[in-house]
């Protein structure tokens, strides 16, 4: 792990706030006025020396800390937008952000570059069209308690307010892995439910 870098800037306090505007860090004392920290409002605005380093208060005194995960010897998440410029690489083929030609995916263990995503895609997608039987029985596609690709048998979810528009309705879907098109639609089952109606006690049901 990298050592914190002592802010050598003779306005910071340790009774000020800190917050992150992307790279930037203002800071502000609490002046109990509600207000959002912004550029305008703040008492002291600092640029990082390197954008994946962030302001934390270490023992009253303010320091630079790396974000980055890696650096710190944690694994990657969702969450790169502080990666250092070493670690600030696609996944598979660490190509760097800054030679990126479309934007990549991101994911849970670092980003992608989309010439990486596509070829795992179509990877994972040939995989499961393989392991398909050859034989294919509509039977095995119908009423099921969750859908799954009539092409390649993944299963799927259906958020719940998509499923006003599929009840005795057919709409189109995509699979999102062998990218082929089928129908969904969705039965309902009704049930009834029938309790008494709660009256204020009179006349006859009083007596009971
Ligand atoms: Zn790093
Ligand atoms: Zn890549
Ligand atoms: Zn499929």
């Amino acid at each position: 792990m990298q050592a914190p870098i002592l802010i050598n800037e003779p306005l910071l306090t340790p009774d000020m706030k800190r917050t992150r505007s992307g790279a930037t860090q203002l800071f502000r004392k609490d002046y109990k006025d509600r207000q959002f920290t912004s550029e305008e409002n703040a008492d002291v605005v600092l640029r990082p020396p390197e954008r994946h380093l962030f302001a934390e208060l270490i023992g009253g005194q303010w320091c630079w800390v790396n974000g980055c995960a890696e650096c710190n010897g944690k694994p990657r998440d969702w969450m790169t937008y502080i990666e250092c410029d070493k670690h600030d690489v696609c996944r598979t083929c660490k190509t760097p952000r800054s030679q990126l030609t479309e934007s990549p995916w991101g994911g849970k263990h670092g980003w992608q570059c989309k010439p990486c995503a596509e070829i795992e895609h179509e990877a994972e997608k040939v995989e499961a069209l393989a392991a398909m039987p050859e034989e294919h029985d509509e039977i095995d596609y119908r009423l099921e308690d969750n859908p799954r690709c009539p092409y390649c048998d993944l299963q799927f979810e259906v958020e719940s307010e998509e499923i006003d528009g599929m009840v005795n309705s057919e709409q189109e879907r995509e699979c999102e892995r062998c990218d082929d098109t089928f129908t969904i639609e969705a039965e309902v089952s009704v049930t009834y439910s029938t309790p008494r109606i709660k009256r204020a006690a009179q006349g006859k049901e009083s007596l009971r």
